[in-house]
């Protein structure tokens, strides 16, 4: 019998019609035969309120308050979506992330999945029943609630779908029917992507592209997990995420991903001697903070200037640590620009192909879009820019390099 774990995004449990429509799709397929894992996020909007009233108390509340705080979320409609399948007749249990075995570290507010303990699931699904678990969350060692950064359901449905090997990890969505070329709120021309390989989708999800967290892509991509991603309440293909795309010939760009969460901190008039950067770097991955790009340069009275970009959410602690810094080694000031925009073309295609980079600083030019900082690799190009051009930058590559429908 095969085993699937559905993920229901937060628009698709956004209101009670569309719980008891999730309900009829998650079991009609139960109904045929197949055993059936659920996670759900928070309904649409949730999060973001909670953590706003929270805010209303306090500008800075912990990260441990924010995470016991968050994982309800979640658990309301975990339970919502069980009363609904039970209602059908069918027998489901919802689980807290604790409940469903998920064992994180201690790092509140975008913890680690360490390990997962099936029994509970495996007891379930063994009796007939459909566990239904509250997404984005776990338990550390230290019984703490913990959550997995935002969007982090989709980890918590790979990773579930790994640990019980399940055929497939199908994620829904409402507001889009797929992965496409590039955000279709930004570019109105996107098109589906059919297929994609994991690398692909990895470096789209890491630039930013919402649609699937990157960590979820990246342990799909280690253990191979299948992943589907489908419109939750009408019929369609989607978009198939595996290992290698058989496509004969690659297109060179496959993907123009905008990312407008990102900051920039520069740190000016730094002393150029060894070891600078292995303090700032090295305090700022302690904090659990993914720096993206890093440019330096030297300047001729031996003062280098050094800009990094951080995830807004980060943006005030790295600051902090930066000045702390700053102080320490003598340089003569930090800057924080709290908006960037940041926009990038993926593509395997581009292994085997030069002068993609030059057509793509060509377009930028053509429309006088500025470029602030440059970083490749073999399989893309980002480049950061205001964050007020980011929408025409981005439809002007996807023209550029013919992604449109
Ligand atoms: P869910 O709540 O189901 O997890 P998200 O809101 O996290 O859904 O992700 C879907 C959103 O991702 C869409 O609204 C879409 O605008 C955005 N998005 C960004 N890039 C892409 C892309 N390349 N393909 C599809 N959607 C994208
Ligand atoms: N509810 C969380 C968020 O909004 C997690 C998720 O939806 O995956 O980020
Ligand atoms: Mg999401």
């Amino acid at each position: 019998m095969s085993l699937s774990v559905y993920k229901f995004g937060g628009t698709s449990v956004g209101s009670v019609e569309k719980i008891k429509k999730v309900a009829d799709k998650v079991v009609a397929d139960y109904r045929k035969g197949t055993k059936v894992v659920v996670v759900v996020s928070a309904m649409a909007g949730e999060t973001d309120r909670l953590t706003k009233m929270a805010q209303s108390f306090s500008p800075n509340p912990s990260r441990r308050e924010m995470d016991l705080l968050l994982s309800n979320g979640e658990r309301v409609s975990a339970s919502f979506l069980t009363i609904a399948i039970n209602t059908l007749g069918v027998e489901a249990s919802s689980l807290t992330g604790r409940q469903a075995g998920i064992v994180t570290d201690s790092m509140h507010s975008k913890a680690r999945i360490k390990r997962i303990d099936v029994g509970r699931l495996n007891e379930i699904i063994g009796a007939g029943g459909i566990p239904v678990v509250a997404g984005f969350q776990g338990i550390s060692e230290e019984s703490e609630v913990t959550t997995l950064g935002r969007g982090g359901s989709d980890l918590t449905a790979v990773a579930i779908a790994h640990a019980l090997k399940a055929d497939q990890c199908i994620i829904c969505k409402d507001d889009v029917d797929g992965v496409y070329t590039s955000d279709p709120a930004v570019v109105p021309d996107a098109r589906r992507i059919p297929r994609i390989s994991y690398v692909e989708m990895l470096e789209m999800s890491g630039l930013g592209a919402k649609v699937l967290h990157s960590r979820a892509v990246e342990m799909a991509a280690k253990y191979e997990v299948p992943i589907k991603v489908i419109p939750t309440f009408e019929e369609g293909e989607g978009t198939l995420i595996v290992k290698e795309d058989k496509r004969m010939e690659s297109e060179i760009v496959s993907a123009v991903i905008t990312d407008k969460n990102q900051s920039k901190i520069t740190l000016l008039g730094v002393p150029d001697s060894p070891g600078i950067a292995a303090q700032i770097f090295g305090r700022i991955a302690k904090k659990n903070i993914v720096v993206d790009m890093i440019i330096q340069n030297v300047g001729g009275n031996n003062k280098t200037d050094l800009s990094f970009t951080v995830p807004q959410d980060d943006a005030a602690e790295a600051k902090v640590i930066a000045e702390d810094i700053a102080d320490k080694i003598g340089a003569d000031n930090v800057k924080l620009d709290p908006k960037i925009g940041k926009i990038s073309v993926v593509g395997v295609g581009m292994r085997s192909h030069s002068g993609v980079a030059a057509r793509m600083f060509q377009a930028l030019a053509d429309e006088n879009i500025n470029i602030m900082m440059i970083s490749t690799s073999e399989i893309k190009i980002s480049c950061v820019i205001s964050e007020k051009q980011l929408k025409k930058a981005a439809n002007v590559l996807h023209k550029v390099f013919d992604l449109g429908a």
